[in-house]
């Protein structure tokens, strides 16, 4: 009996496996054709600055628009990751992120904006060359981008990277260390990154307004981002608590679906016309 068992556990989990591996297929190749049929677009959340709620920068974020639904960057990146399809999916991403920068600006609205940039983009020895070619060919100004990369991909870049990370920020556009809190940071190695700032994770922020251990460690990071001259960006602010303590502890800015959600384009920029004191929400 124990043997049938077994033997039907083992059924089971080669079927598991075997539509795993199907549906790992179609998601490869549903992304191939998503990439040929345009179906990504991007949305926009404000960052906001931490004194006044005044609108500082915003952040592009990635969806996919599936004939099934929309479906979110955690459903689908890390595949495309996996299959190089990435850097395709990035160079659209990029150059979608120029052209904003271009309409924005000949509407008046002169806002930083910060594009999430993956592992596999920056290994792309084009990556920065097509970076700069697509904000020529937009006729966006450098200062106006913002390049968001993770702690972990931070930490662990090619001295090429980081050279061609510098050049980028000589020509104006700013750096921005994502997710930080979430790897392990060589302290010697935040100190020498060109970065303009740093971005708290959410899961340093969550518990800033209940637990005094949360928001002496939110409090000690921001002071060493500060110590270091860079400024503090807080992100996931869900409720006015862990805006006004990060206020308190002089956090820069602020970001979440507390202060907005990210938006398309239509809503975010009839979001950005409403008067500033409306705008911080939390
Ligand atoms: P991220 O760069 O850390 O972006 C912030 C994520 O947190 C976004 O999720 C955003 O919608 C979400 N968020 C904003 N406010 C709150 C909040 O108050 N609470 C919580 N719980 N979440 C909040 P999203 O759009 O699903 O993106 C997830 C991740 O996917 C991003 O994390 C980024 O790492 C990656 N990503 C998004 N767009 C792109 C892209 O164009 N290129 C690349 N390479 N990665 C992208
Ligand atoms: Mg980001
Ligand atoms: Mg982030
Ligand atoms: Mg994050």
């Amino acid at each position: 009996h124990a043997k049938s068992q077994g033997r039907g556990r083992a059924e089971h989990f080669t079927d598991m496996l075997a539509a795993e591996i199907a549906e790992r297929a179609q998601l490869e190749s549903d992304l191939r054709e998503a990439v040929d049929k345009q179906e990504f677009s991007l949305v926009y959340q404000p960052q906001v600055s931490a004194d006044d709620g005044r609108i500082v920068a915003a952040e592009a974020l990635l969806r996919w628009r599936h004939p099934d639904g929309l479906k979110m960057p955690g459903a689908f990146l890390e595949r495309a990751e996996e299959t190089g399809l990435m850097v395709e999916i990035g160079e659209w991403v990029v150059t979608s992120v120029a052209d904003t920068i271009s309409r924005w600006g000949k509407l008046g609205i002169e806002q930083r904006l910060a594009v999430n940039i993956s592992p596999r983009q920056l290994d792309h020895a084009t990556f920065f060359r097509r970076l700069r070619d697509a904000m020529h060919a937009a006729r966006a100004p450098a200062s106006l981008l913002e390049l968001e990369i993770t702690e972990s991909l931070a930490m662990h870049c090619s001295d090429d990277v980081i050279d061609a990370i510098a050049e980028l920020r000589a020509d104006g556009a700013s750096i921005a260390i994502d997710d930080f809190g979430t790897g392990y940071t060589n302290l010697t190695r935040l100190r020498e990154l060109p970065v303009d700032r740093v971005k708290l994770d959410n899961s340093l922020i969550q518990h800033v307004a209940d637990s005094p251990e949360a928001r002496a460690i939110a409090q000690a990071v921001i002071g060493l981002v500060h110590g270091l001259g860079r400024e503090a960006v807080a992100e996931g602010i869900e409720s006015e608590a862990q805006a006004k303590v990060l206020r308190v502890i002089g956090c820069d800015a602020l970001q979440g679906y507390g202060i907005a959600q990210p938006m398309d384009e239509a809503e975010f920029l009839s979001w950005v016309r409403r008067p500033h004191v409306q705008q911080l929400r939390a």
